[in-house]
This record gives C-alpha cells, structure tokens and sequence, in this order.
C-alpha cells in the first residue's frame, strides 16, 4: 500500500509515518511545517519507501495513494487560535482536497477529527451518538466547527460519491516530539516541572481530561484503516479520567520537581469534563489503550529532560518569553 499522511510532520503524524513504514508500506508525508517539524522525521529521511512534501493542504493536490490519513490541523489551542480563519481553511478546504483526491484515485481516508466536536459536553463519557454541545463563534469555533464540517464533508462524499471514508475522534494524546511551547497541559506541566518553573493550573484544576499514549492512539488509527465493519465515527482514547490537578501531582512526584502549583484565569468555553466511550472502538476494531497515564509521563518526561540536556528546551521556551 502506498499511505499519504497529511500534517505527517507533526507530533502524531511523524508516529505514524514510523509505524505505517515498519509495517512495510510506502509513506508520503506531506506537511507546511506550521506546527510539523522536519527533526520529527530525520531518522526516515533515507528510508527508501519514504517521501517528504512540503504542501499546504488548502491548495489542491494530485498524488497516486491507496490510503489517506488527513492528520494536517493545529491542534493545540494556542496554535489553532493563532490565525484562526487559517485553522478553519485547513479544516475544510484540506478535507476537500483529501477527498477529492481520495474520489479520484479510489482511495481509503481516515479523518482525524477530535473529541472537540462534543465541545463542553453535557453527556458524559461521551458516546459517538452525542451530537455535542459547541459554542459556534467562540475562542474554540475555529477548531471545533472546522472539524465538524470536516466530518459533515465525509459523509456527504460517502453518501453521495462512494468515498471509502473512516473518521475517528481523537481525544487529548500525549507523549514524546510534542512542542515544548504549543501550551497543551501534558507538555507545559512538565517543561515547568524540569525547569522549575510555577506549575499553570487554569481554574481550579477540577475540569477532567482522560489523556491517552501516542502508541495506543497510533494502533487505534492503523486498526480503524484497515477493517471494513464501520466507517465511524469512533472514539480513540483512554477512558481513565483524570483532573488538571491530578495530572499536575502525578507530573510533580515524577519529576521530583520542587515546582509549585498555581492558578490562572481558565480559558473561555474550556470544556469541564472529557471522558471517550469507547465501546465502538473495541467492539468494531478489538482496540484499547494499553498504556497507563504514570507510563506514559515517565516516557514523556524522558524526552523532556533530553531537551533540556541539549539546550533546545530553554531555546524552545526562551522564544515565547
Ligand atoms: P500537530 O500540530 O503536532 O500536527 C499537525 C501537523 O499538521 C503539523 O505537522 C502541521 O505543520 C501540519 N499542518 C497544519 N496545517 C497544515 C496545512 N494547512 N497544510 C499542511 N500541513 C499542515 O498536532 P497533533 O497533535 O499531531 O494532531 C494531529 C491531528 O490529530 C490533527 O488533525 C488534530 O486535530 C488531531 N487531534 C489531535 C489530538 C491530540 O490530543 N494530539 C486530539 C484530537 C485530534
Ligand atoms: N491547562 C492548564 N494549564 C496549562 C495548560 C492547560 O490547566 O498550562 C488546562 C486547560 O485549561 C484544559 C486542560 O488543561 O482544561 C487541557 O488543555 P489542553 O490545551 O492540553 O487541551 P484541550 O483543552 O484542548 O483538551
């Protein structure tokens, strides 16, 4: 199979362009380096089944591909509402453009969309049938509608074109090649835990995240690619559900870092509570997350502190002060 990953530069993109490539395919990584960068990909850099393209998914594009997994789209709220009407572009014209492309080649895509589309959800967990709760002109809008049409567009090729389409929904992910300044809780608590920074807690720390490894969420994707019982949307995440604050503890004792915690004004329309239902996801792809949380940070932080050995840590938080 020859797999195009879209956003493959980035933090989940550049693990499953690893993974696609162990599993004997060919790989196209297609990126603009907003949020990707080229150093999450050096060592498949002479891989020979593998290509790198730097391409805007808003701008069409014409490849020959078997699979799709459209991951392009900032993902952190502080790169998503950077240009706002460009989150949006990539959402919808980069959807377009995917499956276009797929429409014309006869190829599978996967649509990485996001627990965003429950917005600050009143059913919790949150099951596929939820239809959500989204503010549509708020701070977040930007990232969660633009999602949301995403989705709406892959029905509509299915329904209408025949698509082979698979949405997924991705819930909070975390783990190594995350952007030490991209303002996610996983990556801030531990930079400020290794540099001894005040820990950020926004609120009061009892809004609830359920955060899932990279690698269980990358073998959800490849799961979710290659069955043919749904096309989705299924929920990829883990279910383990934990406060802002918890997470702050349990980064604080594995770090044995002398930080301490301290609030700040919580974000507007910040969802309170998030926890993925994923019946759908083990009934239809015999998937779960293996990795638990403490696991995860102790991998998590060991990246970090490798950073912080080389310098590029102090660089990568140094540029935004
Ligand atoms: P990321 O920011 O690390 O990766 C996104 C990649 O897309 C980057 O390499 C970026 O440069 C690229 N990109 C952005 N706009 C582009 C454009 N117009 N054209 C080409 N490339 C573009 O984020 P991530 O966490 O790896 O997220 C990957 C995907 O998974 C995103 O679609 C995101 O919405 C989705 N997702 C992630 C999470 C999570 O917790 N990490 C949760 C839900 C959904
Ligand atoms: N958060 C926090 N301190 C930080 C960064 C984030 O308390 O330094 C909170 C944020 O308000 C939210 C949760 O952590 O309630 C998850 O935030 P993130 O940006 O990682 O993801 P999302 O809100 O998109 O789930």
């Amino acid at each position: 199979m020859r797999a195009l990953v879209t956003g493959g530069a980035g933090f989940i993109g550049s693990f499953l362009c690893e993974r696609l490539l162990a599993d004997g395919h060919e790989v196209i990584c297609v990126d603009n380096f907003f949020t990707g960068r080229k150093k999450n990909l050096e060592h498949l850099l002479d891989h020979r089944d593998f290509e790198l393209i730097r391409h805007d998914v808003t701008e069409p594009l014409l490849l020959e591909v078997d699979r799709i997994f459209n991951m392009a789209c900032p993902a952190s709220p502080v790169h998503y509402q950077y240009n706002p009407v460009k989150t949006v572009k990539t959402s919808v014209l980069g959807t377009i453009h995917m499956l276009g492309l797929a429409k014309r080649v006869r190829a599978r895509v996967l649509q990485a969309s996001t627990s965003e589309v429950y917005g600050d959800p009143t059913e919790h967990p949150q099951r596929e049938t939820y239809w959500g709760h989204v503010n549509p002109i708020g701070p977040r809008a930007c990232y969660d509608e633009g999602k949301r049409v995403a989705e709406t567009l892959c029905f509509d090729y299915h329904r209408q074109n025949g698509v082979d389409i698979r949405v997924v929904r991705i819930f909070n992910t975390y783990g190594p090649r995350m952007l030490a300044d991209d303002g996610r809780v996983v990556s801030n608590f531990i930079v400020q835990a290794l540099e001894g920074k005040d820990i950020t807690i926004y609120g009061d720390g009892s809004q609830s995240r359920s955060f899932c490894y990279v690698d269980d969420l990358v073998d959800g994707l490849v799961k979710m690619m290659q069955q043919i019982a749904t096309v989705g949307p299924v929920n990829l995440g883990n279910p383990d559900e934990f406060t802002i604050r918890e997470l702050a503890e349990q980064v604080i004792a594995l770090t044995g870092s002398r930080s301490r915690l301290v609030t700040r004004p919580l974000p507007q329309d910040d969802p309170t509570r998030r926890q993925p239902d994923i019946s759908r996801a083990k009934e239809h792809l015999g998937w779960e997350p293996q990795v638990k949380l403490g696991d995860g940070l102790v991998k998590t932080i060991a990246y970090f502190e490798e950073l912080l050995r080389s310098g590029e840590l102090h660089r990568a938080t140094m540029k935004n002060g």
